[in-house]
Order: structure tokens, then sequence, then C-alpha cells
């Protein structure tokens, strides 16, 4: 085993590190927020006019045809370089890659390109007030419409982050309601200037304002914008989910960026007392990146990760916990005058929550990876 990365990915490296360094704005308003939305924006276009948006795609569709090992790369000196969160990521984490694998090449030449320059801006349209965990209990429905060519969608999607800023929605909606439960779902990709759609945004317990419950009442949505075959969408979401709990959303180098903020932290407060835990969340940032490193290596062998990516989603959700935990017991008091760990906090608390709950996530871990029996 050879942990080194070779002189040409170095050399991505490099060229990533300098230009990063000389673009990154610091200290924008969150992105979920209606005015950090919009500074959040002009970052990505810079980032897609550079060309260092979507570095794994095609150069077609404005990439680098970069590799999974240069990706991760890109993604250390990104949150190295401590640039912006990405509000484009439920469009170029989670759907591309769903759109790569199911996509009709009409639908990759029409949407990619408009999702890598920001113009088209994604959220998830899955959770529904009956439907979270158990997310077969979708109830929008989608009723054909043979005269003009489509489906008619009705019904409620809730907890759809930045559904309040973005343009279109990717959803399940139950397409044969006498099917047995998963196998009814069709995969929708809908516009949310679409006549009968409602957003309506509301706040989060942060203050964050992105969040929003999205109203179907008799939507048209033609057959081109079905995602996959007609009542296979629980096979192509859980794609989506696969990268949602997996390898896109939460790269290594995010921990290993916090991990390191982190120590800088306990250097300027020393506090002898938290030192073990200091070097627990450097530790476990290691090994979340050499879990990582070992699925990509697996990947690129032609073995895609499945039910593993319930471990990815375990081990970086609590380890973020951890990780901000610590820094909040080392800030003390302080705490509440510094801003960036607190609202890091905050939000590390809903990672065990969002992208499929933990609990969930330990039965799928003890059921499909231990073969353990059914509970
Ligand atoms: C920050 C954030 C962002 C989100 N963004 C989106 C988004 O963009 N789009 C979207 O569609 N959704 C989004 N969600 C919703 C998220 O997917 C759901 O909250 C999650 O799936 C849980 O569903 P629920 O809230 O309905 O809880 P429930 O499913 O009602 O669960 C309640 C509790 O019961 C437990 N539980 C449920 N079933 C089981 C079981 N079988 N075994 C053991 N325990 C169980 C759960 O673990 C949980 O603790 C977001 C959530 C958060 C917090």
């Amino acid at each position: 085993m050879d942990l080194r990365w070779s002189a040409e990915q170095e050399a991505f490296r490099a060229k990533a590190r300098a230009w990063l360094d000389a673009n990154v704005p610091h200290d924008l308003p969150s992105g979920d927020t209606r005015d950090g939305f919009a500074a959040h924006l002009e970052w990505e276009r810079a980032l897609h006019a550079a060309r260092w948006a979507v570095v794994s795609w095609p150069r077609r569709y404005a990439g680098r045809d970069a590799t999974l090992w240069e990706w991760l790369i890109f993604e250390e000196e990104y949150y190295r370089a401590g640039a912006p969160q990405r509000v484009t990521q439920n469009g170029i984490f989670l759907l591309a890659p769903t759109l790569f694998e199911f996509g009709t090449p009409e639908q990759q030449d029409r949407l990619l390109p408009r999702m890598a320059a920001a113009q088209d801006l994604w959220c998830q349209g899955w959770s529904e007030p009956g439907a979270g965990s158990d997310l077969a209990a979708v109830r929008s429905s989608a009723i054909r419409d043979d005269a003009r060519g489509g489906w008619l969608l009705s019904g409620q999607k809730t907890w759809t982050t930045r559904g309040a800023f973005c343009t279109h929605l990717f959803g399940l909606f139950r397409t044969d309601p006498a099917a047995q439960r998963h196998r009814g779902l069709t995969y929708f990709l809908v516009p949310l200037d679409a006549p009968g759609v409602t957003v309506r945004g509301f706040q989060r317990l942060d203050g964050d304002e992105g969040f929003a419950e999205v109203f179907f009442d008799g939507v048209f949505v033609p057959d081109r914008d079905v995602l996959g075959e007609v009542n296979q969408g629980w096979r192509v979401a859980m794609a989506t989910t696969g990268s949602e709990r997996g390898l896109t959303l939460r790269s290594p180098g995010r921990f290993l960026a916090g991990a390191d903020r982190l120590i800088e932290l306990y250097r300027q407060r020393p506090s002898p007392a938290l030192r073990d835990q200091v070097v627990q969340s450097w530790i476990d940032a290691q090994a979340y990146q050499m879990f990582t490193v070992q699925q990509v290596t697996a990947i690129a062998g032609g073995r895609p990760p499945g039910a593993e990516s319930s471990l990815n989603k375990l081990f970086w959700s609590e380890l973020d916990v951890r990780l901000h935990e610590t820094a909040t017991d080392l800030l003390g008091e302080c705490g509440e005058l510094d801003c960036r760990w607190p609202r890091g906090f905050l939000f590390s608390l809903a990672g065990p929550i969002y992208a499929g709950t933990n609990e969930v996530q330990r039965n799928v871990v003890a059921e499909r990876l231990l073969g353990l029996p059914r509970t």
C-alpha cells in the first residue's frame, strides 16, 4: 500500500491551492439566509468561471475530468482555504451523480451545464409531514395526463433545505397507489415557478430562514422531466442517498480542516483537561480520511459502496458533534462571543438527523452489513 500522492496529483493540488488562496472570499453571511444566499451565488459563479465548481465532471459540462482522488484533494484544499459552504450542494453533489447514472443524454445536456453555472438551483423534495425516516410512506402523488404527455403533481414536501431560494426541486411522488410501497414511486424534476407550486419558507432554530414547505396543486410536469423509469423512483432515490450519506456530501477535507482549527484553538486557549478530546478529534478526522481513501479505491475497482455509505454517515456526523462540543468546552464563556464555533455546533447537531437519522443508519448497518435479524 502506498498512501503518497503522485507528482501529477501534487501538481493538481498546487494549482487548486493557488487559485483558492487568491480568490476565496471570507466572512460571507450564512448561505441559509436570503442575503447570504445571493452572496454565495456570486462565489459559485466565480468557481464556475474558473472551472473549479464541479472538478470531477466532464469538461463539456465545465468540469476538469478530475479523478475521485483529485476530487478528494480539491475538497481538502477547499476547506483548508476556509472557502464558503456550497449552497449548490444538493444539485452538484446529490442530483448530479444520479443524473450521470440514470439521466438520458438529453437530460444531462440540458440540466448539468445550468446546474454547474448556478443558474438552476436545486433542492431536495423527499420528506413529507408523514414521511421522514420512512421515506416509502410518501403520499404526494402524480397522476397521468396523457393528453399533454406528462404528469400532474399534488401534495406537500417539508424540511426542504434552501427551498425558499432555489429554482428547482427533485422529488419522489407516488405514481402507482396500488403497488407495494417502494414500487409505486417516481423521481420527478420540477421547476419551482411552475403553475400550482407554492413555496413557504420558514426559520430554523438558529435563525436562518432557508427551510421551506413546498405545496403542489395539480402541477404539470412533462415526461422529459421524469428521472429514470416510471415507478422505479425508489431505485433512483437510493443512488441519491448513497451520495448523500457517503462520499460526496461530506468529504474528509471538511473535518480535517475542522480538526486543524480545533488544534489552533487549543494553542490559543490551552486546557490540559481537554487535550485528549482535541487529539481524539484529530485522530477521528484522519481515520475518516483513511476510510474514504479505502472507499475510493473500492469504487475505482468497480465496487460501489451501497449500504456502506451508512457507515460514512454515522462516522462523519458523530465526529462533527464531538469536534464542536470540544471547541465549545475550550471556549467556555467566551463561546458566545465567537460566532463561528457556536453556529457550527448548532448545525452539527442536525447531522445525526438529516441524510437519514443515525438510528436508521444503525438499523441498515445491523441488517444489511452485519446480517443481523430484522427487529
Ligand atoms: C438540517 C436538516 C436539513 C434537512 N433537509 C432536507 C431536505 O433538503 N430535503 C428533505 O426532503 N428532507 C430534509 N430533511 C429532513 C430529514 O431527512 C428528516 O428529518 C429525517 O429523515 C427524519 O425524518 P423525520 O424528521 O420525519 O423524523 P421521524 O422519521 O419521525 O423520526 C423521529 C425519530 O424516530 C426515530 N426512528 C424512526 N424510525 C425508526 C426506526 N425504524 N428505528 C429506530 N428509530 C427510528 C428517528 O431516528 C428519530 O429519532 C432535513 C432535516 C434536517 C434536520
